[in-house]
């Protein structure tokens, strides 16, 4: 057995993704960890374990990874992201304010207009892409601002720095759900954040396959509140979910890379193609906040949105043509899928509200998966011949 199993405290994302929180050490020498199908544990116990609810060596490993890889002092996790957009939601209190970036994920905006509302907290909505509105956050005090970056399903870029220095003029807590970046590519602590989200069930687990969610944070009290959010709400993953997700993440960096190439060849190829009327990726020169994502992502990430400028029939016609793109909700695994936001994702938002902030039927997003670029690249093209035929 070694003498020290601890990685040198200067390791870098891929040695940490694969050696931290994995010193847990007993009898057997297994290399890696059981799963701790236990709900409850022995009083006493050294490692201060009570109850699944409240924590489990499963968890303890996993948060242990994320907060590594995120930079953070502390990660708390749950059973999905939108357990994990629970948790620091319901930490308000009626009266609060949270002013969020118009572009989030469908089920988070869900959450704010149909459930916290009803508890008196009050959420308004801006183009946080726009500096001309960081003004609202002096106006508005709020006591979060509610980030995406890139948002869902636009890709737009917002300055975590900036909104951050501007936030906390006013004392606000700022959240950024960086589930689209992945960890790899950015980390917004570093960028002056207060609050990291993820839906681990995207690019952290990154196989399609287990559900999840994380907040990683560098405040002591923050770190409270989720811990006491994860029991006093029932927030908890099971133990065999945080495993399944410790074993996922520690392929997290070769993953995100070959997802962001693939996505960037593929969205340069697209913007080429006569037949294509729009193309984002945080990555193209085209992109409206193009200096910004290079500024505050390593790469750009394996998301890419294309607009074909065709009704909402042809543009599901063309879906149903790809052989290697699954359409399917959800994003970061291994596969490439294709989605219909309007229809699928954003369904949830009203029409108007959708196309107010550029959700329009003829929007098509990619998740672009790991698979030889070359393939995926031809599997596009001929969905995009038979439209010509
Ligand atoms: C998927 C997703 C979530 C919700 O995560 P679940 O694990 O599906 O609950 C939150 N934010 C973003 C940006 C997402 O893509």
């Amino acid at each position: 057995m070694r003498d020290d199993p601890t990685p040198p405290a200067d390791c870098r994302f891929e040695t940490r993704a694969i050696h931290v929180g994995q010193d847990y050490r007993d009898e057997t020498g297994a290399v890696i960890p059981p799963i701790y199908l236990t709900s409850t544990f022995e009083t006493g116990n050294p490692g201060g374990f009570d109850y699944t609810r409240s924590g489990n060596p499963n968890f303890r490993n996993l948060q242990t990874t994320l907060a590594s890889l995120e930079g953070a002092r502390h990660a708390t996790i749950f059973a999905s992201g939108v357990s994990a957009i629970t948790a620091v939601a319901f930490s308000l209190k009626a009266g609060d304010v949270i002013l969020s970036e118009a572009n989030i994920y469908g089920c988070t905006f869900r959450l704010f207009e149909q459930v916290l509302k009803r508890f008196g907290v009050t959420i308004k909505y801006a183009n946080l892409a726009n500096p001309g509105n960081y003004g609202l956050i002096d106006d508005l005090k709020p006591a979060l601002v509610w980030l995406e970056s890139p948002t869902n399903p636009l890709l737009k870029v917002l300055d975590i720095a900036a909104i951050s220095q501007h936030a906390h003029k006013v004392g606000a807590t700022v959240v950024v759900d960086n589930t689209f970046a992945s960890s790899l590519l950015q980390r917004p602590l570093e960028l002056g954040a207060d609050l990291s989200l993820l839906s681990t069930t995207k690019y952290s687990n990154g196989h399609s396959d287990v559900l999840g969610g994380a907040v990683c944070s560098n405040s002591d009290e923050w770190q409270a509140r989720m811990i006491f959010a994860q029991k006093a709400l029932g927030l908890q993953p099971s133990p065999f979910d945080a495993w399944m997700t410790s074993r996922g993440v520690k392929t997290e960096a070769l993953r995100v890379e070959r997802h962001s190439a693939n996505a960037l060849e593929l969205a340069r190829r697209l913007e080429a193609h006569p037949g294509v009327k729009r193309v984002v990726h945080p990555f193209l020169p085209s992109h409206p906040q193009h200096a910004l994502a290079r500024r505050q992502m390593s790469a750009g990430g394996g998301m890419l949105l294309a607009d074909f400028g065709l009704s909402q029939e042809a543009t599901l016609a063309f879906l149903r043509r790809l052989r290697l793109f699954t359409q399917a909700e959800s994003l970061g695994g291994i596969e490439s899928l294709v989605c219909h936001p309007a229809t699928m994702t954003h369904a949830s938002v009203p029409k108007e509200t959708r196309q107010a902030v550029g959700v329009t039927d003829g929007l098509v997003r990619f998740s672009a998966g790991i698979e030889h670029v070359e393939d995926l690249w031809a599997d596009i093209e001929q969905a995009l011949k038979a439209r010509e035929a």
